[in-house]
């Protein structure tokens, strides 16, 4: 088979993580990409849904990043819509597979695993570099608290052995995850098990004097 070249070694990110065990495998690095074709009703990351904004990175310098950060087993990308920039996460994988064959990918992604396939060469290319695929759209009458997804119809695709041995464990939420940065403020990662954690976790920090960067928090 005839492997097509990336075209666009850059992504446009509306934010990264370099510690995170709530999204994804071990202790994984995150990347939240900028923009999503879809409006999913409660979507949790309505930041990152504009294609306007976000920081452009080089595949090179996000790979010098995610390959310098210790004790990570893997890269997962969020959003936005990772498929969406196919072409340059792609890349980003084999840039980081170049440097450190042993770390894993994972992808969410708002479209199902069988309409990437026939979505074009670029979506196939990511599809082949990928561990885990998180696939399908957020359906906020289906929320339920589920290992790294917000809603029963999305599924864990393994697409490769490393991690099909999670397929027969437990399925239940891995939970939101705080951080503090650089800064000193705060932010949160992970898929809230209940629907409506956002808004009443925000206010409820808000009324108390505390700042909270957003899941998409642009990056300075
Ligand atoms: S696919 Fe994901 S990022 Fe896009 S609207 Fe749906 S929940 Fe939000």
């Amino acid at each position: 088979m005839t492997e097509v070249e990336p075209t666009r070694p850059q992504l446009s990110v509306a934010r990264r993580l370099d510690r995170c065990t709530v999204l994804g495998p071990g202790t994984r690095a995150v990347i939240w990409v900028q923009g999503c074709p879809l409006r999913c009703h409660g979507c949790v990351a309505a930041e990152t849904l504009p294609f306007e904004g976000g920081t452009a990175y080089t595949v090179d310098e996000l790979a010098e990043w995610i390959c310098g950060l210790p004790d990570v087993e893997g890269v997962t990308l969020s959003g936005g819509e990772p498929f969406s920039q196919a072409a340059g996460a792609a890349a980003l994988l084999d840039a980081v597979r170049a440097r450190r064959p042993d770390l894993s990918a994972m992808a969410y992604s708002g479209f199902r695993y069988e309409a990437l396939r026939k979505g074009g060469e670029e979506r196939r290319a990511l599809l082949r570099r990928l561990d885990l695929l998180v696939d399908g759209p957020y359906v906020a009458s289906r929320h339920d608290s589920l290992r790294w997804r917000g809603s029963a119809n999305q599924r864990i695709v393994a697409l490769t052995d490393r991690y099909a041995h999670l397929a027969s464990g437990p399925d239940t939420s891995a939970g939101v995850e705080l951080s503090l940065e650089a800064d000193g403020s705060l932010s949160w990662a992970g898929v809230p098990p209940a629907p409506g954690f956002r808004e009443g976790f925000e206010e409820q920090l808000a009324a108390r004097g505390f700042v909270l960067h957003t899941q998409a928090r642009r990056e300075a």
